[in-house]
């Protein structure tokens, strides 16, 4: 008898892009079955009325190993995470990766190699705003190529947090990731309002060296009445056949950490941001609306918090996700229980509720494809993102009438609140989120990319 049977649900076929009544059967770690009658198995769960998903992947997030963001992925049926994100990633791959193995996760982990934090640093450059010699880079190729073998997924940038990075350095690590197949995400430089240069020099970096870019939370980086003007740019490069995805969130407003260069008081001035629209999003002053005072204040005694951005309308997040070559994610992180930004717990929930719910942007299929089958295709996870016997067995069992963000920014609720409509999730076979909470499982694998 097979382990688990999820009879009556509507299996989203995310090749064909269709919906069917099927009942499916996981066993182990794999899905078993898919067939026109109801099945037998040790647990059986009635998904009438419910879509059955493949898990969803979450190409944004800096999860890294810590447990509780991932438990709040899991419950808004992220079954994957690409953490390593915007440069920043653990050094030695192979230990992060020896370590995860051995305890295990709640979800399925893959890495990128950063390139800020670790490679930069090892190479001796501590000033974000100093360049890397011919030497240096010739040493962060050879960190980064050690890194591939030992299975990272891709290279990452955070070029806004290293404003001195020279081009070359991104040109030579690109080239790199081309060579091996892998994809180079890239959270571009910010650099005054207005700016565009940042995107054309990612889109001249795809162009010299061929490697997959994908542009990291692309709202973030290009709201504020650009989206329009940065979308048509990636819209040319593709028609010129360039390879580059972007990725974006649900919302506009972003959160960093306030020692980085982003919340520099010169970044602050020259983008205009006012100090009402930040607000503190960990730690003693979480929720508070950032003054003069408090800036001076924590940049002095607070400065590994977090702190929310707030910018950009609503609107550019519908005009960036309905593009066929745009990912939905998340960009969340290791916050502790009760902080942090809404991202964490509400992005994949809001994602079905705007775009295919309420706006009717996006069909239930075509939203669940972005989510599932376009980045496993694009990160090379061949054993997921479709609902097929010999799959993974990773589902997200949702409800499109139920489906609902509950987490809101700190100064007006929770952050961490959980979603409602989903159900049932599942990461390798096993049911890890039930009646929507989460199970205390480790079934959860890392994900090792292989040389081909
Ligand atoms: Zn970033």
């Amino acid at each position: 008898m097979i382990s688990t049977a999820i009879n009556h649900g509507i299996v989203v076929d995310t090749h064909e892009k269709k919906c069917r009544k099927l009942h499916v059967g996981l066993d182990g770690s794999k899905i078993a079955v898919l067939s026109e009658t109801p099945l037998q198995g040790e647990k059986v769960i009635d998904a009438s009325g419910f879509y059955v998903a493949p898990g969803f992947i979450d190409v944004h997030g800096h999860i890294d190993g810590s447990l509780y963001p991932a438990e709040l992925s899991a419950c808004q049926g992220v079954t994957v995470t690409v953490g390593g994100n915007c440069g920043l990633s653990p050094a030695d791959l192979d230990a992060f990766f020896c370590t995860q193995e051995e305890r295990g996760f709640p979800i399925h982990q893959a890495m990128l190699i950063g390139h800020g934090t670790p490679l930069r640093q090892a190479v001796g450059i501590t000033d974000p705003y100093q360049k890397a010699d011919k030497r240096q880079i010739a040493q962060m190729v050879a960190m980064a190529e050690e890194a591939l073998r030992q299975g990272a997924c891709g290279i990452s940038f955070g070029l806004d947090y290293v404003p001195g990075c020279d081009i070359e350095e991104v040109i030579a690590l690109a080239r790199l990731a081309a060579k091996y197949h892998r994809i180079c995400p890239v959270h571009t430089r910010l650099l005054t309002e207005g700016d565009l240069y940042s995107l054309f020099e990612i889109i001249k970096v795809a162009e010299q060296t061929g490697a997959h870019m994908l542009i990291s939370h692309f709202v973030y980086q290009y709201c504020e009445g650009l989206i329009e003007r940065a979308l048509r740019m990636v819209d040319r490069a593709r028609d010129r056949g360039l390879p580059i995805h972007i990725d974006s969130g649900m919302y506009t407003n972003w959160a960093t950490f306030f020692d980085t260069a982003t919340f520099e008081y010169q970044n602050i001035q020259a983008n205009h941001w006012k100090w009402d629209q930040m607000v503190v999003a960990t730690g003693q002053y979480k929720g508070q609306v950032m003054n003069e005072e408090l800036f001076f204040h924590m940049k002095k005694y607070a400065p590994h918090e977090s702190v929310i951005c707030f910018e950009g309308n609503e609107q550019e997040v519908y005009e960036c996700l309905v593009k066929d070559y745009a990912m939905p994610s998340s960009d969340t992180c290791g916050y502790e229980k009760g902080e942090g930004h809404p991202q964490i717990a509400g992005s994949f929930p809001r994602y079905l509720r705007k775009m295919v719910r309420e706006k009717k942007l996006l069909s239930l299929e075509e939203a669940v494809y972005k989510a599932t089958l376009l980045p496993a295709t694009l990160f090379g996870f061949e054993e997921k993102g479709c609902i097929e016997p010999g799959m993974d067995g990773d589902l997200t069992v949702f409800s499109l009438e139920e489906i609902c963000d509950k987490a809101d920014y700190p100064h007006r609720g929770e952050p961490d609140a959980k979603p409602l409509g989903i159900p049932y999730v599942f990461v390798d076979g096993k049911c890890v989120v039930e009646k929507g909470e989460y199970q205390n499982t480790r079934s959860g694998k890392t994900i090792r990319k292989q040389e081909k």
